[in-house]
């Protein structure tokens, strides 16, 4: 029997990997300008960590993790997002002890046990920055600005995106909240689907997350968080948007934007793409002023956001401006069957990537005609040695896209090419 990938979890061709790296290159040219600096942290932790940190009651650990229990018993987890893990390991190094704002990023596959439609896969992959250190607003809508930046400079146009964002206060702000709502809710249980029924017991803010029909009139007429803040968070608040405005960023306040995460406090925004459909969000983030100290670690406010790669392969696949050439640039053809013409060709495959060139060498015996016709697809040139060529210590260049064709001496052979080729431009 044939054993195909795992559902949902699928694999990156070679066709896709150059736009994927083109993507990543970008992602982290762009963190860098603002200061970010990579952490790798492991893809398995305790699972605990997701449960203290994300919330035991929340979609993602609840329902979506991947758990399994180590051969000494002790209970693992495949990280579903890296928030927690970036601030565990924040706590476990004493970054906070360098003092300052710290600035992280990461790149990784992360893990959810969701039905696997468009744009929703188990494995998945997630570029984010994490900012801790500084509960300035400032830095709310630095992060935001980020985000904006990394699209723009993805070739993202600002018509097809909007930035949705809401503020769900601090601790305090959100027990209220949570009560209104589960007052406002409970008389119209009725009009509420099975999961949000089970929502207003448990946690009456997810209730707004829902998407089905049903629940739409009764969420819209609910209450909103941004009438449960205090003064300081009320204060933080308008003062994000004051430096969204400042910085020219146009947001639609969203009252329904509560997120899935337990960590979030204040500020929570996504930005999203009209050309996604229901998944649409390209990415997602907020502040976590509670977070660090939950996992063990001194009270440290941040703020951060996490993107999907396969999103954004999903909107830019189809951009003609960012076709990837990823051609080779020689295709080296023994002529022949003698096996010291085929060492030949080996041996200046060999220099010629000393010299710093993509080559690739037809392996296949396939007739000089097919081999020709396979290199122009594959490269910008092809070398052909035959034993006529070998004997002169010459090999044949042929420029795929002219049809010129010029001798090139094997003596010095990476050098020679150089010469020849780049010296023409
Ligand atoms: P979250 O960690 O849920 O806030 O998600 C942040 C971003 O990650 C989303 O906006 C998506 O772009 C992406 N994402 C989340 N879950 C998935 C998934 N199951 N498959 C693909 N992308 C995802």
């Amino acid at each position: 029997m044939k054993i195909g990938a795992v559902r949902g979890m699928r694999d990156i061709l070679p066709e896709e990997t150059p736009l994927w790296q083109k993507l990543e290159a970008e992602i982290r040219a762009a963190f860098a300008l603002y200061g970010y600096r990579e952490i790798r942290t492991p893809l398995v932790e305790e699972a605990g960590l997701f449960a203290r940190g994300v919330g035991q009651a929340t979609d993602l650990v609840h329902k979506e993790m991947y758990v399994f229990p180590d051969k000494k018993g002790l209970t693992l987890a495949l990280r579903p997002e890296a928030t927690a893990s970036v601030v565990r390991a924040y706590i476990e190094h004493g970054l906070y002890a360098k003092g300052g704002v710290a600035k992280l990023y990461y790149f990784g596959p992360m893990f959810r046990y969701e039905k696997p439609q468009k744009g929703r896969s188990r494995q998945f992959h997630q570029y984010g920055v994490e900012a801790l250190g500084s509960l300035d607003p400032a830095l709310d809508a630095e992060v935001i600005d980020l985000a904006g930046y990394l699209m723009e400079r993805l070739g993202l146009p600002r018509e097809g995106l909007f930035l949705r964002i809401n503020s769900i206060g601090c601790k305090e702000d959100r027990a209220r909240y949570r009560e209104a709502l589960r007052d406002f809710f409970t008389p119209r249980a009725e009009e509420l689907c099975a999961d949000c029924r089970r929502r207003l017991s448990e946690n009456p803010l997810r209730i707004l997350d829902c998407k089905r029909g049903g629940c739409q009139p009764a969420i819209r007429a609910a209450p909103k968080s941004t009438d449960f803040l205090c003064a300081e968070c009320r204060a933080h608040f308008q003062e994000v948007l004051a430096h969204l405005d400042r910085l020219g960023t146009p947001y639609e306040l969203d009252h329904t934007l509560v997120r899935g995460l337990d960590y979030y406090t204040r500020t929570v925004f996504e930005l999203a793409s009209r050309d996604l459909g229901a998944q649409d969000a390209l990415l997602g983030g907020g502040r976590y002023d509670d977070l660090a100290e939950l996992l063990g670690g001194p009270p440290t406010p941040g703020v951060g956001f996490a993107g999907g790669m396969e999103r954004l392969v999903l909107v830019l696949r189809d951009r003609a401006e960012l076709e990837l050439a990823g051609k080779l640039d020689v295709y080296v053809i023994p002529i022949g069957e003698e096996q010291e013409v085929k060492r030949a060709a080996v041996w200046a495959a060999s220099q010629l990537r000393r010299a710093g060139l993509a080559v690739d060498v037809e392996y296949l015996g396939r007739s000089v005609r097919k081999a020709t016709q396979v290199a122009s697809r594959v490269a910008r040139h092809a070398l052909f040695l035959g034993p006529d060529e070998l004997a002169q210590g010459v090999a044949k260049l042929k420029d795929l896209s002219s049809g010129e064709e010029r001798p090139l001496k094997l003596e010095n052979l990476g050098a020679a090419f150089q010469q020849k080729v780049r010296a023409r431009g």
